[in-house]
């Protein structure tokens, strides 16, 4: 299955994307992960991101799209994937189709994961992630077991310096005035699935399952 997740931050496509993962067995692309890794590690591509991502703006595109079409020709991508973070404007869309058209694949559907602004800010600023393997949690709504510590992997958890209140307003205006284009972008196609992001985290996942069935 060749998916694509979709959804404003803190929306929880992070979280609804590894039960994607789990269930489906694909590899999980993750832009913004990716770009975690290359600071982290201090590569040429994360010495560039950093500037971007801590200011809440994307990073040029030319370096996004490069750093996709890289991943998505590596092996474990033979059997399927989910992007997550990508494409984040229309002309990251575009070139996506394009590189998908080069191998002969279609995406299969476009699960867009809906949640009203009004909830975004407190699940952003209330999210600590772990570094190490990327999952994240919530203070109040998705505690991990010992506190400050990843459930999966045993690292620190963070709160993530871009899910600060004053990066968040600008990736919230980054999101409405490029981002949700591209969700118009692949309704034309028809592939597009809307499902409420707000409640119960397994009740979310079974609509996506739900959705996703009859493909
Ligand atoms: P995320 O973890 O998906 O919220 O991404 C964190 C940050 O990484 C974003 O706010 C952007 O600065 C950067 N980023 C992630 N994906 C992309 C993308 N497709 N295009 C440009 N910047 C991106």
């Amino acid at each position: 299955m060749r998916l694509l997740i979709m959804g404003a931050p803190g929306a929880g496509k992070g979280t609804q994307a590894a039960l994607i993962k789990e269930e489906y067995k694909i590899a999980h692309i993750s832009t913004g992960d990716m770009f975690r890794a290359a600071i982290k590690n201090q590569t040429p591509t994360g010495i560039e991101a950093k500037g971007y991502i801590d200011k809440g703006q994307l990073v040029p595109d030319s370096t996004t799209i490069k750093l996709v079409k890289e991943r998505l020709m590596e092996e474990d991508c033979k059997n399927g994937f989910l992007l997550d973070g990508f494409p984040r404007n229309t002309a990251q869309a575009e070139a996506l189709d394009e590189m998908l058209k080069e191998v002969g694949i279609k995406l299969d559907a476009v699960v867009n994961v809906d949640v009203a602004d009004e909830f975004l800010i407190d699940r952003i600023t209330g999210r600590r992630t772990c570094l190490a393997c990327g999952a994240s949690f919530h203070v109040t709504s998705k505690k991990p077991l010992k506190e400050g510590i990843c459930d999966i992997c045993g690292a620190e958890l963070v709160q993530r310096k871009d899910d600060c209140e004053e990066t968040i307003k600008s990736r919230l205006q980054v999101y409405h005035g490029q981002t949700a284009p591209v969700i118009e972008y692949f309704s034309k196609q028809g592939i597009v699935k809307n499902i409420p992001g707000v409640g119960d985290i397994n009740e979310i996942f079974a609509n996506i399952k739900k959705a996703l069935g009859d493909l």
